[in-house]
């Protein structure tokens, strides 16, 4: 019989009742050390002090009133992000998936309104994932999303993750935008190499293309800059946003330039509950303390012991680890033995992370992880490739 649950996960047997930072605390009272964040979302751990009395202050004034009025708290969410990146402007959404639904349609009404609508080519990378919506399982393109749920969006060229050529063969007078992770997170941690970037904004410049970045999982801080594209020293033309922004409040945004935003007028698109009043304060709670240069230094700080530790744990455990991959605290670890196996020994160590493609253990703590958690982390992930040693 289908469980009352649509039955599209595999989910682990636990479940929690209770979290403290980088702490969640199961149904029988234990304690595991969440390095997953609930997949890059709870950027500052779990009931961060901040965000509680945000959201408790909110909730007793004003939750939703819907954006047929002004809203004071979407204003001040918005100028913050203004005021610290490229962006000129900003659309809420509920989602990371919503977000790439709207830079979609903002990339091709921007060609359609400078007269070129034949431009509505797309151009992805498999090992991509921007959603799963129909537009964004097109932009991704993986046979476990696509498979029996076509026809899928039209206008999508999928292009083989790090191949120069291939996107210069791409790019014709069809191209729209391309639409790339700085650093691809359920692809298996795979951060796009500086140059990378500038060579990719070179080439949409020259042509005309929009340059979308999904900044959905390593935006936010994860990085150690408040988005990842800024250690490259170049800019998007539009960024989808979400995960980190809301703290666990479901939030996203579409960040744009002014020339990138001009097709967008009233009436192309909207949202009922996107930007409301309560999900932006606690944006905005989020942004103040992730936005401040000292909390950044501090993750950059904190990847570097997170990072010399696991080194020491793929020397360690040759048989279980291969490499450490990623940037600040997004960071994975590609595994020789498997990574479900791994995933599944960490419960036993009571610690949590993530699977992702290409065998890859996925590390994304809270932002504000203590330097001792870390060492503690490490001593965990170091019983579970024990474990799994014993195993072989
Ligand atoms: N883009 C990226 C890079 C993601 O990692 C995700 C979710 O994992 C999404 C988009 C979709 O976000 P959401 O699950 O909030 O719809």
């Amino acid at each position: 019989m289908i469980p009352a649950v649509l039955p599209t996960y595999n989910r682990a047997p636990l479940a929690f009742v209770k979290g403290e930072g980088s702490w969640l605390i199961a149904e029988d009272g234990s304690r595991y050390l969440d390095l997953g964040a609930g997949i890059a979302v709870n950027a500052l751990g779990h009931a961060h002090p901040a965000l509680v009395k945000a959201i408790s202050d909110q909730a007793a004034k004003l939750w939703h009133v819907s954006n047929l009025y002004r809203i004071p708290e979407q204003e001040k969410l918005a100028e913050m992000l203004v005021d610290k990146t490229f962006a000129d402007t900003v659309f809420f959404t509920n989602s990371g998936t919503e977000a790439a639904e709207l830079a979609i349609k903002m990339a091709r009404k921007y060609h359609y309104t400078n007269n070129q609508p034949e431009r509505i080519q797309i151009i992805a990378f498999e090992g991509a994932f921007h959603g799963r919506s129909t537009g964004a399982i097109a932009a991704a393109g993986s046979e476990k999303m696509v498979k029996g749920f076509g026809p899928l969006m039209p206008g999508f060229t999928l292009l083989p993750w790090g191949d120069h050529d291939a996107l210069r063969a791409a790019l014709t007078n069809q191209t729209c935008a391309v639409i790339i992770e700085p650093v691809q997170g359920e692809g298996g941690i795979r951060a796009v190499p500086d140059q990378c970037l500038k060579g990719l904004r070179d080439l949409c410049d020259e042509t005309g293309t929009l340059l979308i970045f999904d900044e959905v999982q390593c935006g936010m801080g994860r990085t150690g800059k408040l988005f990842a594209h800024e250690w490259s020293g170049i800019t998007p033309d539009i960024m989808m946003v979400a995960k980190g922004i809301g703290g666990g409040f479901p939030l996203g945004a579409v960040l744009a330039t002014e020339a990138a935003a001009k097709g967008m007028v009233a009436g192309s698109h909207g949202s009922t509950y996107g930007g409301n009043p309560l999900g932006c304060t606690v944006g905005a709670a989020v942004m103040e303390i992730v936005s401040d240069d000292a909390f950044l230094d501090a993750v950059s700080r904190k990847s570097a012991q997170f990072r010399q530790g696991l080194e020491g744990l793929v020397a360690a455990h040759p048989q279980v680890f291969e490499a450490v991959r990623g940037q600040g605290l997004i960071l994975g670890l590609k595994c020789k033995a498997s990574n479900l196996d791994i995933v599944k020994a960490g419960y036993a160590e009571h610690l949590l992370s993530v699977p992702a493609a290409d065998n890859v253990l996925r590390l994304l703590p809270a932002l504000n992880i203590e330097e001792t958690e870390i060492s503690e982390a490490l001593a965990r992930l170091d019983r579970t490739a024990t474990r799994i040693e014993a195993s072989l």
